[in-house]
């Protein structure tokens, strides 16, 4: 008999007790794994069952600790497995198994509690369990939720045998940890090894070209997602429309979408997304209506990206009914970003006093970046004043280095060197650096980095003489350093140079030596572009003939022809 719901078990349960079945029957063992898995059953019930059985072996243990590990409090998990590895009740309580540590170490990650993840594999080496493959498993995952990479790979390198999940738990972990890179490379050597992805590699793997930017990677991916008829996952489209619409292939991640048969608020929350990051808002607000017409109901993140194309496009009236049907329509609660998207909209189109407002009236406690959105615009309108009033009165945490750059950029801009120079000594009075800018581009199935003057890339003499060249020609276009960007105190030589080894700069140059001539430059930033590289972006796009595509922090940026999709705002 199969028990489908808690009155069959409680049913079974009675028999069970009449006929005086003893814990191995299979009755119990089934109506015991009901209660504990089952998402209708009753883990307060199953563990009555447990406490009331006269022997339960390790099983009912082991079944015990990974139901509670799933629950809000796993720390039950940790009691029972202490209470098996002490043999509390000797003849009684059966001993921790190799089947009872998978579930330990998961709790340890879950808990985030370091000490007892490291004491638990202690306990696991020590017992000569040290190479079993679900056990070495766990550990990797535990590792990488501790941000501790180096341990995990430890275990991944001495594993005598790894299954995809091996390599799916150290890839996802690389990628969680900011490392794609390297999780490229590593699903590279999955690959050759001769070990299959399965849904959970391919979404992993896709989140990492879609963070680098490494298109043909993704390309290459998505052929073994059609191969392996992995196609129908609806988790696996979601990624694959991210993955495109993130390497700046709009067209092909509406192809997906469009192929995805059983389309959720995710795949179409990673649609509308990538059309409003491409500014193409129109598109994006014509699927959020047909996404509702179908019947899925938006949550938050979709709400974030409709509020950003209505942004992007400047429509103040759409994004105040968005904003509202939120709460009315939906009974979503707007979150620092959506309201990050509204004050964006009044501080683009010039409207400062409404964005000042607009944050005042807030329900929720403003954070320091909604408050920089104004001050940027405050630099890009030339409000000098309103955006020293505003810092002196929101008060800076002295750890918000964004703002003190921002600040520092307001006064060179406006001329004010003094007042420059003391936000550059509160900055280095509190050891406050200005994060490295870096950029990635993919090259043949490589992703290269390059960080502001980077001189650690190989073919890095070529690259700095293939800049000159290029600025030499640019400058014959009218092309003029933006010196103001650069606030160091140094002379106009230096600053000029600091320019030109702009991460960004860098990349280009490099993608200018190593692809067709004709074909495009793809490149994702960490950080908001610069002015000087945006125009010296725009340039090149008409002096070489190249569309350039820049991802930055903030959105897309299409260099064709000597202008920016972007419009000059960002
Ligand atoms: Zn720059
Ligand atoms: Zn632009």
């Amino acid at each position: 008999m199969e028990v489908t719901t808690m009155s069959e078990a409680m049913q079974l349960h009675a028999q069970a007790l009449k006929s005086g079945a003893q814990p191995h029957h299979q009755n119990y063992s089934k109506l015991f794994t009901f209660c504990a898995l089952s998402p209708s059953g009753d883990l307060n019930y199953a563990r009555l069952i447990l406490n009331c059985l006269s022997s339960p072996n390790s099983y009912y243990w082991n079944t015990m600790i990974r139901a509670y590990c799933e629950t809000s409090n796993p720390n039950h998990s940790i009691s029972l497995f202490l209470a098996m590895h002490m043999n509390q009740n000797p003849g009684i309580t059966p001993k921790p198994d190799k089947f009872t540590y998978p579930f330990v170490v998961k709790v340890c990650g879950r808990l985030r509690d370091t000490q007892l993840g490291k004491q638990a594999h202690c306990l696991i080496c020590k017992l000569g369990f040290g190479s079993d493959r679900y056990i070495c498993n766990s550990l990797i995952h535990m590792y990488a939720k501790f941000n501790d990479l180096g341990c995990a790979s430890k275990v991944f390198d001495k594993m005598p045998e790894r299954d995809v999940v091996t390599w799916t738990s150290m890839i996802d972990g690389l990628v969680d940890n900011g490392r794609a890179i390297e999780a490229i490379k590593l699903f590279k050597e999955m690959i050759e090894s001769g070990v299959e992805p399965n849904d959970a590699t391919i979404v992993s793997i896709l989140r990492a070209c879609a963070e680098t930017g490494a298109l043909e990677v993704g390309r290459r991916t998505h052929r073994i997602v059609e191969e392996q008829g992995l196609s129908s996952r609806t988790n696996v489209g979601t990624a694959l429309i991210d993955m495109y619409s993130k390497c700046g292939c709009i067209d092909s991640a509406r192809k997906v979408f469009d192929e995805v048969f059983d389309k959720d608020v995710c795949s179409w929350t990673a649609m509308i997304h990538g059309l409003a990051s491409h500014g193409m808002s129109r598109e994006a607000i014509s699927s959020f209506e047909e996404m509702k017409n179908s019947g899925v109901m938006p949550d938050e993140r979709t709400m974030t990206a409709v509020l950003a194309a209505c942004r992007n496009a400047g429509w103040v009236t759409e994004a105040y009914l968005y904003f509202r049907d939120m709460r009315e329509k939906y009974g979503i609660k707007p979150n620092l970003q959506h309201h990050g998207c509204m004050v964006d909209l009044h501080a683009r189109s010039g409207k400062l006093q409404e964005a000042e407002n607009f944050i005042r009236k807030m329900l929720i406690q403003p954070d320091a970046v909604l408050w920089r959105t104004v001050i940027w615009a405050c630099k890009i309108h030339g409000d000098t004043n309103r955006a020293e009033r505003l810092i002196k009165e929101i008060n800076i945490d002295f750890d918000d280095c964004g703002s003190y750059v921002l600040l520092s950029n307001i006064y060179a801009s406006a001329g004010k060197w003094h007042d420059k120079a003391i936000c550059r000594e509160t900055m280095n009075k509190h050891g406050l650096v200005k994060p490295p800018g870096s950029s990635k581009i993919e090259i043949d199935g490589s992703v290269h980095e390059f960080t502001a003057g980077d001189s650690s890339h190989i073919e890095a003499p070529t690259i700095f003489a293939k800049l000159e060249e290029i600025c030499k020609s640019l400058r014959g276009e009218g092309y003029e350093p933006e010196l103001s960007e650069v606030l160091l105190e140094v002379d106009d030589d230096e600053k000029a140079f600091q320019l030109l080894h702009h991460s960004e700069k860098l990349a280009v140059a490099f993608g200018l030596m190593k692809t067709k001539p004709g074909s495009p430059i793809r490149i994702v930033k960490n950080l908001r572009s610069c002015e000087d590289c945006h125009s010296f972006m725009k340039l090149i796009s008409k002096a070489y003939e190249r569309e350039i595509v820049v991802r930055d922090r903030i959105r897309f940026h299409h260099f064709r022809n000597g202008d920016c999709s972007c419009g000059d705002y960002w």
